[in-house]
């Protein structure tokens, strides 16, 4: 059940609640219970004094003959209230005068104060030395409790000593209602505020069980389903959002890879109908010559050599998409690694009597993945031969400009039209897909400027088509240069 965010929310939303009307009741129960004390007292320090002026009247009131115990008696008569009890004792401690002398039927629960009257106690408060009326005290008794006040009253009769009791029970009880009324006014605010809370909550979170249900329902078949969206404005219609971007990008990246997977297979099959073909063809027949075997031989070779290849061409762009491609960056030689790509190039460039040229600046410093590199310069390289027709000139120049060195392969080929010039980079494309396999031997599978891009983003670098007309093609990388050794070039 808790694991519920409505039931959650609920609780923690009571949770709350309850301790903030708690913190409330008892801080307005102590404030209003102080006051209730305050004004109790204030009530039996003024009926004291009033009921000393009396007693003193009284005694001087030569009617009553001056007997003390009279002129209490009538001061008691005057001051009369329903739960207070006066005791008036005289200078050696005795009490010889209190509110139980009346011949009046007293109220049940002052009946207690006749023993607190008689206490020890209530004695020794009454005969301290000289007593501050203001200051009160709390006695309790049996069944009750009484708030006492004493007064010193001289009078020419002699000195007494007055102890107003006043039942504390009426206030108890008025606190006691307050307490119940409290205890169930906030369980009635807690049970309404659950009640509340929980329809609000699951108002609130309605939307997401609705997304969660549509997202339930999606799968590989119907990304492009999307989140309804109520109120893009609040929390939820923003989290609907941001799901319905992932989904976008994840159905994207879904058909990419869905792509790249029947491409591939479809570059696939074509050598491995060729390799199956040809064997089949010559295993047709056994009276074949030696020849005819060198020539299927030399057909299997060339297509599993296109056939390696495409697969490694494939791994290669599949690790890199993954990020598995450790690039090793070492410190090396651009003006090397072009010279040695040049050599590779060479026999292909033979095959067409190309024309090999090369422009490339000595000391050439590079951070780079030697392996890479290379299979980048080859790649510009063979497609520089591959596209060019016969008897014509490929150049390979490396420079450093400022801070970055710039490769470029130049060709003297038809080029490339310009609808399709941003489309080359792509993987599997082939501007021209009869020519391409003809012509090479090696025929690409639309792969070799995927990964030459991917390589020179690798380093940090970019590779683009800078130019291409009738007259050639030019395709240049730009990489950072290292900063320049204070003594550049290797001992
Ligand atoms: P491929 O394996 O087909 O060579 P690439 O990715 O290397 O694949 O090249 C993609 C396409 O770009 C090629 O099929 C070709 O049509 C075009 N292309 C690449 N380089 C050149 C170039 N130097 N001259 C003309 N066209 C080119």
């Amino acid at each position: 059940m808790l694991d519920s965010i409505r039931v959650r929310l609920t609780l923690w939303y009571a949770l709350v609640l309850g301790l903030v009307l708690a913190f409330l009741a008892v801080f307005s129960y102590f404030l209003y219970s102080r006051s209730l004390m305050q004004r109790t007292d204030s009530a039996i320090v003024e009926l004291s004094a009033a009921f000393a002026t009396t007693f003193i009247a009284e005694l001087a009131d030569t009617s009553s003959s001056a007997v003390p115990s009279i002129a209490a008696r009538e001061a008691m008569a005057e001051h009369r209230f329903r739960d207070t009890v006066f005791g008036l004792f005289d200078s050696s401690g005795n009490l010889f005068a209190s509110s139980f002398d009346l011949p009046v039927e007293q109220d049940p629960r002052l009946i207690q104060a006749k023993d607190l009257l008689a206490s020890s106690p209530l004695r020794d408060f009454a005969t301290q030395p000289d007593p501050d009326p203001a200051a009160l005290r709390t006695l309790p008794v049996a069944q009750g409790i009484f708030r006492a006040s004493a007064r010193r009253i001289a009078a020419p009769a002699g000195n007494f000593t007055l102890v107003v009791l006043q039942s504390l029970h009426p206030q108890r009880e008025l606190l006691a209602d307050i307490r119940h009324t409290f205890y169930w006014a906030i369980s009635v605010a807690l049970l309404l505020a659950c009640i509340g809370g929980y329809f609000l909550a699951r108002q609130s979170l309605a939307p997401v069980a609705a997304m969660a249900s549509q997202a339930r329902s999606m799968g590989a078949t119907n990304l492009h389903h999307r989140l309804m969206v109520t109120n893009s404005r609040d929390e939820l219609g923003q989290l609907a959002l941001s799901i319905n971007q992932l989904l976008e990008r994840l159905e994207a990246s879904f058909e990419q890879q869905r792509r790249f997977v029947a491409d591939a297979s479809h570059e696939l099959r074509t050598p491995v109908a060729i390799l199956r073909g040809e064997t089949e063809v010559t295993l047709s027949t056994d009276d074949r010559s030696p020849a005819e075997y060198r020539e299927t031989l030399g057909i299997l070779r060339d297509e599993s050599r296109r056939l390696a290849r495409i697969v490694e061409d494939l791994f290669t762009l599949t690790r890199a998409d993954a990020g598995q491609y450790s690039v090793n960056l070492r410190d090396a030689y651009l003006d090397e690694l072009a010279t040695q790509a040049l050599v590779r190039a060479r026999s292909l460039a033979a095959a067409k009597d190309i024309t090999l040229k090369s422009s490339v600046q000595p000391d050439l410093l590079i951070r780079a993945d030697e392996t890479l590199i290379d299979r980048m310069l080859l790649n510009l390289l063979d497609n520089a031969i591959k596209y060019s027709p016969p008897h014509t000139v490929v150049e390979l120049t490396c420079r450093r400009k400022g801070d970055h060195l710039s490769i470029c392969v130049a060709d003297q080929g038809p080029g490339i039209p310009l609808e399709l010039q941003l489309r080359i980079f792509e993987r599997f494309f082939r501007a021209d897909q009869t020519r391409s396999r003809a012509e090479s031997e090696s025929g690409g599978a639309g792969l070799g400027l995927s990964i030459a891009r991917w390589i020179a983003d690798a380093h940090r670098g970019h590779l683009e088509l800078t130019r291409s007309d009738s007259s050639g093609s030019v395709f240049t990388v730009t990489l950072p240069a290292p900063e320049m050794p204070a003594n550049p070039g290797p001992g």
